[in-house]
């Protein structure tokens, strides 16, 4: 991992948090992971940076014992943030990891992500993010296309739904049950582009991680699809779980104002397109 500050404030302080009695939150500070589901059947959605794998092997033994192994890995997408150890449990256990169809060529390494766009915001974190790794990973012998019918093998009561813009292939997952919605990137309850605010955790909804987010129309799409679930709590990628009636407020003030709180006010999307190999 090249990028050491970033892997430094994750180290600093990282938590968990039991959300509902069969999910947990992981919060590496730059970015979070889930553990859902019981000891007979769980599974771990998305995997952190790549020094967060000995926090998450150590949680699970904790939470389950030290046996227990997830029967599945499902990423929401496959940014490096998200991906960080997933090679490693793959070595580890052998296990099956799932992402939406058009995620694949990002974790079969067929495609690269475009770099960081550093210009979208004065925040020290977007001006790092051009060093970010933006290179497709390889699990060709693992990853598995998530099911057509929406359904997540081995999270029963669970739906993905394909939420595009931060990445082609982003999926959000929903349990209509007790309406808990894990949003992975498509939008943030801090301002991820600023040192600051992840640090200080300061709650505030927004857009998704601007200095990569490649299609802000189908992000802007995204959100009014998840508003429109009406979810209880969201589980964010970035930032603390938000819910009750101050989710609503924050999910209607994003709908209705995407442009202005979500969207970079420049940013070098078309250079980015065309500097991709
Ligand atoms: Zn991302
Ligand atoms: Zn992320």
């Amino acid at each position: 991992m090249k990028n050491k500050i970033v892997e430094l404030l994750s180290a600093l302080t990282t938590s968990s948090k039991e959300i509902k009695d069969d999910i947990l939150v992981m919060n590496f500070t730059v970015v979070t992971a889930c553990i859902v589901g019981s000891q007979n059947q769980f599974v771990l959605v998305d995997t952190g940076i790549e020094n967060s794998g000995d926090y998450i092997l150590k949680t699970i033994h904790r939470r389950f014992d030290k046996n227990a192994i997830p029967k599945a890995i499902v990423l929401t997408h496959a940014h490096f943030d998200h991906v960080g150890s997933v090679k490693k449990f793959i070595d580890m256990w052998n296990i099956p990891v799932y992402v939406h169809p058009q995620e694949l060529p990002y974790v079969t390494g067929q495609k690269d992500y475009p770099v960081g766009d550093k210009s979208v915001s004065n925040g020290m974190v977007a001006k790092l993010s051009p060093s970010f790794p933006h290179t497709s990973i390889n699990i060709t012998n693992n990853v598995q296309p998530l099911p057509q019918d929406e359904s997540i093998p081995f999270m029963p009561e669970w739906r993905w739904i394909h939420t595009p813009g931060h990445t082609e292939g982003h999926v959000s997952l929903y349990r209509e049950r007790d309406g808990v919605l894990i949003v992975g990137d498509a939008l943030t309850t801090t301002k991820q582009e600023s040192l600051l605010s992840i640090i200080t955790k300061r709650e505030k909804i927004s857009g998704p991680p601007q200095y990569l987010t490649s299609d802000w129309k189908a992000a802007e799409d995204s959100v009014k699809r998840l508003k429109d679930l009406n979810p209880s709590i969201v589980i964010p990628s970035h930032g603390k779980p938000m819910e009750g009636d101050k989710l609503k407020t924050h999910l209607e003030v994003l709908n209705n104002h995407f442009t202005e709180i979500a969207k970079p006010k420049h940013s070098n999307i078309d250079d980015r397109i065309q500097k991709r190999p």
